[in-house]
């Protein structure tokens, strides 16, 4: 569904992406770890096209990505992206936060969108939360909403990047369950966490990423119990 062929991106002289190939099949849930600065939360903005790479491709659904607003708009309906922090419109309605775009830049029939939005709120457990404001929730509850919200696009593929690292620690497990559950509905998913047991539990396959490329790739149980590379074991020796 998502292939990288030897993408290349440089900030600079600065080379953050080096030659990387990343193949992420349908339905297939891919965590990628590595230490900071390895290149994880650009990886995942060029597959979204918030970065722009300076050469290889990157081919979403059979499309090859480019970077004019009309390829743009119509890949990033596709693509939804989950960040650390929420990024919920302060002003709007837990239930208009979810269906705005559907209706504004998709042009869903309203009613529809309404409906659909409700499904998956309830689907976050947050049907009842509809009419509140993102404030009077917790983050727990912003960043469900903010998962709900960028499935209401029907996304073929959804990103995480750290979603829960800006929680405290008791509101991790309820993003990590939505998760968990979207992964066994049958979403394909690229995740970057550093929770190692969500990694183990719900990866079909782990990346680790050093300096710019992959260092090692497989199995979660191989890769985060038998990692290959003296870099594997270095990070996992600091993580776990
Ligand atoms: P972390 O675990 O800390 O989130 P990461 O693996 O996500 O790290 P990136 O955020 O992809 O790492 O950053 C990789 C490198 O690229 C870092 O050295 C970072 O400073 C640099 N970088 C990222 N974005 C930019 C930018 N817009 N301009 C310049 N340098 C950048
Ligand atoms: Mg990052």
């Amino acid at each position: 569904l998502v292939h990288m062929r030897q993408i290349n991106k440089a900030f600079g002289d600065h080379v953050v992406l080096d030659r990387v190939d990343l193949t992420v099949h349908t339905g297939e849930v891919v965590v990628l770890i590595g230490p900071s600065g390895a290149g994880k939360s650009t990886l995942l903005r060029c597959v979204n096209g918030l970065e722009q790479i300076d050469s290889g491709e990157i081919v979403i659904d059979g499309r090859r990505l480019r970077y004019d607003e009309k390829s743009l708009n119509r890949m990033r309906r596709h693509v939804g992206m989950v960040f650390q922090h929420f990024n919920l419109w302060p002003h709007k309605s837990v239930l208009d936060n979810v269906m705005t775009a559907p209706v504004r830049v998709a042009r869903r029939n309203e009613e529809k969108a309404r409906a659909n939005a409700l499904d998956l709120l309830e689907q976050v457990g947050l049907r009842q939360f509809a009419d509140r404001y993102p404030m009077s929730l917790s983050g727990g509850q912003q960043q469900r909403v903010a998962i709900a919200r960028a499935l209401a696009m029907h996304p073929k593929v959804m990103l995480f990047d750290e979603p829960t690292s800006a929680l405290d620690p008791e509101l991790v497990g309820e993003v990590l369950a939505v998760m968990r559950d979207l992964a066994l509905s049958g979403m394909t998913m690229m995740v970057v966490t550093h929770e190692m047991r969500f990694a183990r539990a719900v990866a079909d396959r782990v990346v680790l990423m050093a300096d710019g490329g992959i260092a090692e790739q497989g199995p979660p149980t191989d890769v985060l119990d038998r990692p290959a590379s003296e870099r594997g074991r270095a990070f996992l020796r600091q993580v776990e």
